[in-house]
């Protein structure tokens, strides 16, 4: 991109990093600079093919080569009319046919080939498609709420699965310090000797360790739109009397 250069002030990338080129209907490249002079008033001609430009229509152009620009942004005009999907034809020799026509009505507006006549094939279309034209946006727009929904369950039971995960976290880790505290009360007060309380308690974390272990052996997987939430219920008695449940999805 390092060549890029304004063809109105020839300022280049090179000499100012900051440039901005930007891109109209017409192909053609400015600056940012020299939209703002040259269309103060918001309309006027491009200074190479003297086609009415709208200032609102000029695009940060993001190709190097301006005519891709020029395409991305006719191709999206066409495809909003040009909508049909394949469902629509009887064949696939006719949706390819579709295909290929959307391809040379590109070709045309992108390249300046025959615009007129292209233009009023493309508003024919449009007129005879209408209803089509119509269903398949709506279709469209569904699918995409549909697809917002879908992402934000998911989103919601990420951010469930994560607080269960972090309660059990807690629970585990105020388990131990218990059994923990309840070796130190024990060494203090019992008769027994420290080697057997000892062994005791490494029994009893031990035990702790695999009933604790339990619950995550049961793998979730879930994917995009499929509700799939399982509630396992374990309970673990411990040792001092009370009892823990574990809920885990
Ligand atoms: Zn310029
Ligand atoms: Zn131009």
């Amino acid at each position: 991109m390092e060549d890029q250069c304004c063809p109105r002030c020839k300022t280049t990338k090179y000499r100012n990093p900051s440039l901005k080129l930007m891109v109209n209907i017409c192909g053609h490249t400015l600056c940012e600079n020299c939209v703002e002079l040259l269309f103060v008033r918001g309309a006027g001609s491009c200074q190479e093919c003297g086609t009415a430009l709208r200032k609102s229509n000029f695009r940060v152009q993001l190709f190097e080569d301006p005519t891709v620009d020029k395409e991305v942004e006719i191709r999206k005009k066409v495809l909003k009319i040009y909508n049909k999907r394949e469902e629509d034809f009887f064949s696939l020799e006719e949706y390819n046919d579709f295909l290929e026509d959307i391809e040379e009505i590109v070709f045309n507006l992108t390249n300046n080939v025959d615009v007129e006549n292209t233009k009023k094939k493309m508003e024919l279309y449009q007129k005879d498609n209408k209803d089509v034209i119509q269903k398949n946006k709506i279709k469209l727009t569904r699918e995409q709420e549909e697809l917002e929904e879908a992402l934000e369950v998911e989103r919601q039971e990420n951010t469930q699965r994560r607080l269960v995960i972090q309660k059990e976290e807690h629970l585990q880790q105020m388990l131990k310090r218990k059994n923990k505290q309840a070796l130190l009360d024990q060494l203090e007060s019992s008769h027994l000797p420290a080697s057997l309380l000892l062994a005791q308690h490494k029994d009893r974390s031990a035990q702790l360790e695999i009933q604790l272990e339990k619950p995550k052996q049961k793998p979730v997987t879930f994917s995009t739109g499929i509700k799939m939430i399982s509630v396992v219920k374990t309970t673990i008695n411990t040792k001092y009397g009370c009892e823990i449940m574990f809920f885990t999805a």
